[in-house]
């Protein structure tokens, strides 16, 4: 399909943020942003890049009403060569597929998808910081917009890219952080939508995180919905656990986001000579396995801060030290490891970076 690529005026084109080390996440986006329409007439259509601009959406849209609506999260690193990577783009584009089954929206084809990111990524070259630990961060959508009340899948849809320079996760070092294992609220169930990428998932979330903040804690850790005692996800990262250089995470049942830092770390932890295990992992023997000192590290893994240590867990008010609570051998390998791939101070031996011409 054609990509229209529209004029941006200069009056269009923003002040950049100078300091990259102010950059934050997500607060501030490129000067142009892609977008394709479906609509079950004419499938999809009118590609094209414009200026980054708000939305006139009629206020019955249906993704205001019942929340039919996707996301991906993928980043772009400038190299020193100046090449412009993505990391593993097709996995976004099949991944953002299995969503829009899961939400009877229609499959965007895998090269549209690329096409568009690598057209709008090379449109804005320029965007992408340099400093250690920055990227651009590529956020594909898709909402349903036809203003109608009845509940049903949509006949038109959006499917747009928008991308935000983004600061180095851990500017001041890493930090490991407190997680609450959360025994109320569940994320997802099986048979339900925790394994798209879904607004819906997020906003069921809110309540919990924000009362784990105000109990001083960083992030939930989501138990299986239906007994609430596997282990299951957190947040926006899937969780690993090491028991000396034995690696275990949990397996993808349906409810858990299939997440694709979760994938690379599972190749890469072989690579550098661990074992890795998917199993069902019951929060209390996981409990006991810390008292004993026998789980020596835990982690996140997710696109946003890539590998995010674990130094204290907690269990209805109980607080274990993970490991000595600091980072761990393994997860510091493991960030060393990915961020030299996506950034190309290590060699890439497993086909993962995809250059933007
Ligand atoms: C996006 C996401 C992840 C992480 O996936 P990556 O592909 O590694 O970024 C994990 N859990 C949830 C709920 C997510 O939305």
């Amino acid at each position: 399909m054609d990509i229209a690529v529209l004029p941006l005026a200069p009056e269009q084109m923003k002040a950049r943020v100078a300091d990259e080390s102010k950059l934050g996440f997500g607060r501030q986006f490129t000067d142009r942003m892609f977008l394709a329409e479906w609509s079950v007439d004419r499938g999809w259509h009118s590609a094209r890049i414009k200026p980054y601009e708000p939305f006139v959406l009629d206020p019955a849209a249906l993704v205001f009403h019942y929340s039919q609506e996707i996301f991906e999260g993928l980043k772009a690193y400038k190299w020193q060569d100046n090449r412009i990577a993505l990391f593993r783009p097709e996995m976004n584009a099949r991944r953002f597929n299995h969503s829009a089954a899961r939400l009877c929206m229609p499959e965007v084809p895998e090269e549209l998808f690329l096409d568009g990111i690598d057209r709008l990524v090379s449109l804005e070259r320029d965007w992408i910081p340099t400093a250690p630990g920055t990227s651009l961060y590529i956020r594909p959508t898709m909402i349903a917009v036809e203003p109608v009340l009845g509940v049903k899948p949509s006949d038109h849809y959006y499917f747009y890219v928008i991308m935000s320079p983004v600061g180095a996760y851990y500017a001041a070092g890493f930090k490991p952080v407190s997680i609450m294992v959360e025994d109320r609220y569940v994320r997802a169930v099986p048979g339900g939508t925790g394994d798209a990428k879904t607004g819906g998932n997020y906003a069921a979330s809110l309540k919990a995180g924000l009362e784990a903040k105000k109990k001083g804690y960083d992030q939930v850790l989501w138990l299986d919905g239906r007994e609430r005692r596997y282990i299951e996800e957190v947040g926006a990262m899937n969780m690993f656990f090491a028991y000396g250089t034995h690696i275990v995470t949990a397996p993808l049942t349906g409810s858990i986001l299939s997440g694709i830092t979760r994938e690379s770390v599972l190749r890469l932890a072989l690579e550098l000579g661990c074992t890795v295990e998917e199993r069902m992992i019951d929060v209390e023997h996981l409990l006991q396995d810390m008292k004993s000192g026998a789980v020596t590290e835990a982690f996140g893994s997710g696109t946003a801060a890539v590998v995010t240590p674990v130094g204290r867990f907690c269990y209805k008010d109980e607080c274990l030290t993970v490991g000595n609570g600091g980072v761990g051998t393994i997860t510091q390998r493991l960030y060393d490891t990915l961020t030299g791939i996506q950034t190309g101070t290590i060699e890439d031996r497993f086909g993962w970076i995809r250059f933007v011409e």
